[in-house]
């Protein structure tokens, strides 16, 4: 059998670390260069759980979240992996149209009872979903990526070393960082603040993401709850505010009893690459570039889909 080429994939967050793993088992040589590696991308700020939330195209990312179910769920099973399968509530309004539905496999999911739903609400949805423990699961890929004879190596991209080595295939997984790289305008960051809180109090894992401006989450992982969160298009602070913080607490407490004193163990900022539409297509000018960034408040959602993706654009050129 002829040995695939080698590919360089640019980022090691959940984009270029799918994308790296997925490549090696179907028979490329990978090599990961990285400006930042876990715990410093955003990839390991996420609450990461499956719900394809602020990501662009509906149709596209529904296919894709449904591929990602699929690996998720069979990653729940294995011992490591960090990814789990847990129920998750997921607050709506009647007539609200709820396209996300159409990535989750049927019995996967069911409408709540109204005596299941918070004070205010009328409608929701029990969803069966995958939850990846990112302080495990990136690792874990990690790991299976050196077991497979991939390279990590920590180094910046820029422009140039693209223009400079048209032979050599490179796929970018930058997600914001292609704003600098690709000159793309489309991309904005969307800042998310989360907490993790400890556990010792009842809690359900649930979401209201229908009003911008006001996304509520609490998600219990098993160490600790992640609660939520912020959604602001281009703001790119990177530091925890204590404002948000206030506001995250008293949002949750709208969803389900929360106590007043909690005890925070982390303040988490990340900035989620938005887009109009995720990028996972050939670059129109360098014709060594496969991009797949752009992911939104979904990257995990989407991760496997994408990566899949990427395999067909370099296979069936
Ligand atoms: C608070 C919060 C909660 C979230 N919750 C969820 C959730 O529950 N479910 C979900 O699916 N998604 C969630 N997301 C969204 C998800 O985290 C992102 O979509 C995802 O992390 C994007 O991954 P990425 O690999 O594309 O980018 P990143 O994780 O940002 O990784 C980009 C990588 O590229 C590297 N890089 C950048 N520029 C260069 C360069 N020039 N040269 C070399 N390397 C470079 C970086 O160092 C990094 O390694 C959440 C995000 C936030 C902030």
């Amino acid at each position: 059998m002829t040995q695939k080429p080698l590919i360089k994939i640019i980022g090691s967050g959940i984009s270029g670390l799918t994308t790296a793993l997925c490549l090696l088992e179907n028979g490329f040589q990978v090599r990961i260069l990285t400006k930042q590696l876990y715990p410093k991308t955003v990839s390991s700020v996420a609450a990461a759980i499956w719900f394809p939330y602020a990501v662009e195209p509906k149709d596209q990312v529904n296919q894709w979240s449904f591929l990602t179910y699929q690996f998720l769920e069979k990653l729940a099973k294995e011992e490591g992996s960090g990814v789990s399968m847990i129920p998750f509530l997921v607050l709506s309004a009647p007539e609200r149209e709820e396209d996300w539905l159409e990535g989750l496999p049927k019995e996967a999911v069911r409408e709540a009872n109204i005596s299941e739903l918070p004070e205010g609400y009328e409608r929701g949805y029990w969803a069966q979903v995958p939850l990846a423990d990112t302080s495990i699961y990136l690792p874990y890929l990690v790991w299976r990526i050196s077991n497979l004879g991939g390279e990590i190596v920590q180094q910046t991209v820029d422009r140039e070393e693209l223009e400079n080595n048209d032979l050599q295939l490179y796929i970018n997984c930058t997600g914001l960082g292609a704003r600098e790289i690709f000159t793309d305008e489309e991309l904005k960051p969307m800042r998310g603040q989360v907490l993790k809180v400890t556990k010792g109090f009842p809690a359900i894992s649930m979401v209201d993401s229908m009003h911008p401006g006001q996304l509520s989450y609490v998600i219990e992982r098993k160490h600790d709850y992640v609660l939520g969160g912020t959604d602001y298009v281009n703001d790119d602070d990177e530091n925890a505010r204590a404002e948000d913080t206030k506001m995250i607490i008293e949002r949750c407490q709208r969803l389900q009893p929360i106590p007043e004193q909690l005890s925070i163990k982390q303040v988490a900022v990340g900035l989620r690459p938005k887009r109009d539409r995720i990028r996972c297509e050939w670059d129109d000018e360098l014709l060594n570039v496969v991009h797949n960034y752009g992911h939104g408040g979904a990257g995990y959602t989407v991760s496997w889909g994408c990566a899949l993706h990427v395999l067909h654009l370099l296979t069936s050129k």
